[in-house]
């Protein structure tokens, strides 16, 4: 049996062609997988937004790190409650959604060009049902999205996107502050990006070590075999540095406590959202 490791390892060596279908027979087989909690957890105690399924329960993802309980971060670790068997959607994309519909309208907009970074399945599925908007999605792993970008380096022009979401993608990057920089140059003066990561309540500053290489490392220490940090509250601040003005806002902002609980959404995780001055 390959560690994670190597198989990242190994990824890495396929032809684009090859990892196209490795990533096809993994969805395959994870669909397999819901279907059967489909059936096996009937109920009506949770709802998707998604789907617009309800189960007893949804499924659990997600790994029970000291580090995490440490720090107290919030949008990773374990959680009980966390996948829908329906359609797949994890708390933090059924959490995204909702802020979308409810704080953007962006579904309802003509002619807006978004950019996707490292796109949630269930979100992209929706955005492609919206074809007035220019959607574009990216990833830097070959095959993981239509389009292939490195976001410390993204080739479109300045002011290209009305909106873009990148969730739980800059605690994987060692210069973040220069993908911030680019996200930033990329935005439409007025337009917003939704900048999700894992964030420590009880870090004042941000904890990383570019020394912590190993991916066993990394994980003992930012509470993901490939994270290179774990963001506190001088998160905001590092968004201000690249030029946002940033809002923080909370599931509680928006939707009320049974809602919230309905579809299990993390309570007191915030969103974070950068704007760009017209
Ligand atoms: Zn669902």
């Amino acid at each position: 049996m390959l560690s994670r490791r190597q198989k990242e390892w190994l990824k890495q060596l396929l032809p684009p062609a090859v990892l196209t279908l490795y990533h096809h027979t993994q969805r395959l087989l994870y669909k397999g997988k819901l279907a059967y909690y489909q059936i096996a957890l009937r109920g009506n105690t949770c709802y998707c937004p998604f789907c617009k399924n309800t189960f007893a329960r949804f499924l659990p993802d997600g790994k029970k790190l000291p580090v995490l309980d440490q720090y107290c971060v919030v949008g990773g670790g374990y959680r009980p409650n966390c996948i829908c068997p329906g359609c797949g959607s994890k708390d933090r994309e059924r959490l995204l959604f909702c802020y979308l519909i409810q704080k953007t309208g962006i579904f309802s907009e003509t002619s807006k060009r978004v950019l996707h970074i490292a796109p949630e399945a269930n979100l992209k599925k929706v955005f492609m049902q919206h074809p007035q908007l220019h959607y574009i999605n990216a990833d830097l792993n070959p095959g993981a999205a239509d389009v292939q970008m490195d976001i410390t380096n993204i080739p479109y022009p300045d002011g290209f996107f009305d909106a873009i979401l990148c969730n739980h993608v800059l605690e994987h990057i060692p210069n973040d502050a220069l993908a911030m920089r680019q996200l930033y140059r990329v935005l439409k003066p007025g337009g917003w990006a939704v900048l999700q990561v894992p964030f420590a309540e009880a870090l004042t500053q941000t904890m990383e070590n570019p020394e912590i290489t190993h991916p066993a490392d990394r994980e003992a220490h930012f509470g993901q075999f490939d994270h290179v940090r774990i963001y506190g509250h001088d998160y905001v601040q590092r968004l201000q540095n690249a030029g946002f003005t940033v809002e923080v806002i909370n599931a509680a902002d928006f939707l009320d406590k049974t809602a919230i609980q309905k579809m299990q959404l993390i309570e007191n995780e915030k969103i974070f959202v950068g704007y760009k001055s017209s």
